[in-house]
């Protein structure tokens, strides 16, 4: 019986989380950039007839795939905790919480590897290993595209023991899933919240030159708040970024095909979940889930807290609901 991702790779559902080809023993399967737009011939399931060739039919990514997993029923039944955070030095995509977090343990030992995302100056975006405090600055700040971040585990495990995983909640699933079944060196699970994320052909090639009209080149920062995209461009040092908009109505329809059936907005899976709806400008919304994560974060230095942010949960819940509305499966339809 072929494994459970071939469904899903063929369903056109597979999030590109890379945590399959990170497990794979015999390297039958190589996830590319992004899901849409892989190249058959780097993905030997899409070779005719090499699956039975390579695959050794251990099962292994059956297991540890998010989407043959499923999704949470109710994706706030495990809160432990809620509260708003911001770092007291470090500068990030809102409240740099995350990059605090590994920033503090990597400093204290309780780390020793990370996986994460850097980008180019074309926003093209490349996953990597941080293996020390300074490398957090290099991942800091949202990148809109997906990327396969859970391929690099396949190194890191080789050689680290203490290894966080930062992703979103589709790539937090799965590396939770490896923890649970197939190895004790994934020590910490941070998942980011996700409404979606884009091809670099949509994002970089289409949403910023076309419809935007901006040269990707000056871009700084991109954010989604106040019902909006947004794009913030310099275009000399020392100069305020300035913003630029569209509806999100305009760009929501370009995300990638398996988010438009994603159904955890939270990452349900995490130890912590980090986002910014639901906290104030600059400050990230904090979501403690298990003793792993209080645990965890009870260690990090650095942050501080708000134990009532404004506007709060009540958002969060709002925009997951939408989230699960837009993407329920319809009727007819395998999710
Ligand atoms: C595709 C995407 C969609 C998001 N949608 C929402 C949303 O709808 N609502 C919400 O509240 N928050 C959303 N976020 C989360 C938000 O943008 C911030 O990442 C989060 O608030 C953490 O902020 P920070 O200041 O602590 O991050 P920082 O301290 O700047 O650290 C950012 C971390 O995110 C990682 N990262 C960046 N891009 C990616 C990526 N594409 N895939 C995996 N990891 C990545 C980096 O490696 C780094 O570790 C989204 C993030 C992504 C990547
Ligand atoms: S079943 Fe085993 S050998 Fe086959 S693709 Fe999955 S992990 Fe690789
Ligand atoms: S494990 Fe991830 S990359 Fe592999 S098939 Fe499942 S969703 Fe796709
Ligand atoms: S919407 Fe879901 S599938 Fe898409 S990147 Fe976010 S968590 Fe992954």
């Amino acid at each position: 019986m072929p494994p459970k991702i071939v469904e899903v790779i063929e369903g056109g559902v597979c999030t590109a989380c890379g945590a399959c080809e990170a497990v794979c023993p015999v390297g039958a399967v190589h996830v590319e950039l992004e899901a849409d737009r892989r190249d058959p011939n780097n993905l030997t399931y899409y070779v005719h007839g090499a699956a039975c060739e390579v695959c050794e039919d251990c099962l292994t990514c059956s297991r540890i795939c998010p989407v043959a997993d499923g999704f949470p029923e109710d994706e706030f039944d495990n809160l432990r905790s809620f509260r708003g955070g911001k770092s007291e030095q470090l500068q990030g995509q809102d409240g740099a919480v995350v990059s605090t977090i590994l920033k503090s343990l990597f400093e204290q030992g309780e780390i020793d590897c990370a996986v994460g995302i850097k980008r180019d100056e074309n926003w093209g975006v490349k996953p990597f290993i941080l293996t020390k405090a300074s490398d957090v600055d290099l991942s800091k700040g949202t990148k809109y595209t997906s990327v396969p971040v859970l391929a690099q585990l396949k190194e890191a495990m080789k050689k680290y023991n203490k290894i966080a995983v930062v992703g979103v909640p589709c790539q937090a699933h799965a590396a939770t899933l490896m923890r649970d079944s197939m190895t004790d060196r994934i020590v910490l699970v941070i998942g980011i919240l996700c409404m979606e994320s884009f091809t670099d052909e949509a994002l970089c090639g289409n949403i910023i030159p076309n419809i935007m009209g901006l040269d990707i080149k000056k871009v700084v920062k991109m954010d989604f708040g106040g019902g909006k995209f947004w794009a913030y461009t310099k275009n000399g040092n020392g100069e305020e970024p300035e913003p630029h908009s569209v509806p999100i109505k305009e760009v929501a329809p370009l995300a990638r095909n398996p988010c438009h059936h994603c159904l955890d907005y939270t990452a349900y899976y995490a130890d912590i979940s980090v986002g910014s709806v639901g906290a104030p400008d600059g400050w990230n919304s904090v979501i403690v889930r298990n003793e792993i994560g209080e645990n965890y974060l009870n260690k990090v230095k650095g942050i501080v807290y708000d134990d009532d942010p404004k506007p709060g949960m009540f958002l969060i819940k709002k925009l997951a609901d939408q989230k699960h509305k837009n993407n329920a499966p319809k009727e007819g339809e395998a999710h």
